[in-house]
């Protein structure tokens, strides 16, 4: 890899195992890459003047030929039910989205991991915006750096971030390089020491990835399902006309399968109202899912100008997960967090459509949020 003082090679996104072979090249021992590591991702450090034990040799070269650069935070707000929503400005101009949403046993980051969707679901807001590229793992680690910059650390916990969901912009699955790396980090006990429960993929269901996943860790898997069967599926999430739903269940069970039974597959159920929210669609999934260890997750839809889609009712909601649970599943409703900033699934955008929405209640430029004792901007 190649580096020079105009173009410095950027640290953030390099796993361990990758920096230790930068290391080598430059002769230098392997090990100093656990204590870069740990200066980046566990002390938020991006001086490398300041890593005092790293040799003062290494520390100039450092200067003049690498970097440490997360995104830049074009804007910062809080919902009134704690979440955060964070607009981050990329290098090329890009604008990514990422979300916080505190709980009293967690503090869960949505992430992004590309910029904008190239699976045009009709009901993600996200679709909308197109495809522009897939992110580094720089970007996509970036995001957890610094929502642990920004957030100010619960009582009793060394961090606030403590669960990272693939739930933001993009298909985290076409993204495969970047994003196994990124985890490699957020698994590091050096960088974050996530657990792999602790770490959930979410995919539309890119069949020959998800056995390609499977094959290099075992994170905790949500599948967005959205539909009983296949002709409503091809309508909602268009990438099944390609994977349809008996093969992506097969990647399902051979991703749970291995001794890995400790992880049942969330199954990711958006509600529209008439479409797919009905006492059949429901017996439907449940034929469908019988034979899988999983849990569903239903979702009533979160709108956007100019979705196609109307949120069912409370009591729809409601017998529809009744149905499930009466037949064993275990079902949950996601709660909808931060839609007064358009934070709630399906509605990240980035900076562009951002313009266009509705005014947050409550703007925070960056600088008023606060910030942990002691972190460094
Ligand atoms: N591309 C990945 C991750 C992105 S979205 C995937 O498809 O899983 C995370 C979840 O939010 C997915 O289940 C997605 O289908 C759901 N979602 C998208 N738009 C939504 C909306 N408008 N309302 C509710 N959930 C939505």
């Amino acid at each position: 890899m190649s580096a020079n003082a105009a173009n410095p090679l950027n640290l953030l996104g390099m796993s361990r195992q990758r920096l230790a072979e930068q290391f080598e090249q430059w002769g230098e021992r392997g090990f100093r890459a656990t204590q870069l590591v740990k200066w980046i991702h566990q002390r938020g450090v991006t001086d490398f003047s300041a890593m005092t034990d790293l040799s003062k040799v290494l520390r100039q070269r450092l200067a003049t030929e690498a970097t440490v650069r997360p995104p830049e935070i074009a804007l910062e707000r809080g919902s009134d039910d704690g979440t955060v929503k964070w607009v981050l400005r990329l290098a090329d101009g890009n604008a990514i989205e990422t979300v916080f949403i505190p709980e009293d046993d967690r503090g869960t980051l949505c992430v992004s991991s590309q910029v904008g969707c190239a699976l045009d679901c009709t009901f993600c807001s996200t679709a909308q915006q197109g495809f522009n590229r897939n992110l580094t793992a720089a970007e996509i680690i970036g995001q957890i750096w610094l929502a642990n910059q920004r957030l100010p650390v619960p009582e009793g916990r060394s961090r606030a971030v403590t669960n990272v969901v693939f739930m933001g912009m993009g298909e985290p699955l076409a993204n495969f390089d970047a994003l196994v790396e990124a985890i490699d980090l957020m698994l590091d006990d050096n960088a974050y020491g996530l657990s792999k429960r602790r770490v959930t993929v979410s995919t539309s269901g890119l069949v020959p990835a998800l056995d390609r996943l499977g094959g290099v860790t075992d994170v905790a898997l949500a599948v967005s399902l959205h539909a009983p069967n296949d002709a409503l599926r091809d309508r909602l999430v268009p990438i099944n006309r390609k994977y349809p739903i008996r093969e992506l269940l097969q990647a399902c069970r051979r991703y749970t399968r291995d001794g890995r039974h400790h992880h049942r597959v969330t199954f990711e159920y958006v509600l529209l109202a008439g479409i797919n929210d009905q006492p059949e669609h429901a017996r439907q999934l449940i034929d469908l899912l019988r034979d899988i260890p999983c849990k569903v997750n239903l979702i009533p839809f979160n709108p956007f100008p100019g979705a196609p889609f109307v949120r069912p009712s409370m009591n729809a909601v409601r017998a529809f997960e009744r149905l499930l649970a009466e037949a064993g599943f275990v079902t949950i409703v996601r709660r909808t967090r931060g839609d007064d900033i358009d934070a709630a699934c399906g509605q990240l955008i980035g900076q562009v459509a951002d313009r266009s929405n509705r005014p947050a209640r409550m703007i925070r430029l960056h600088a008023e949020l606060p910030l942990r004792p002691g972190a460094r901007a």
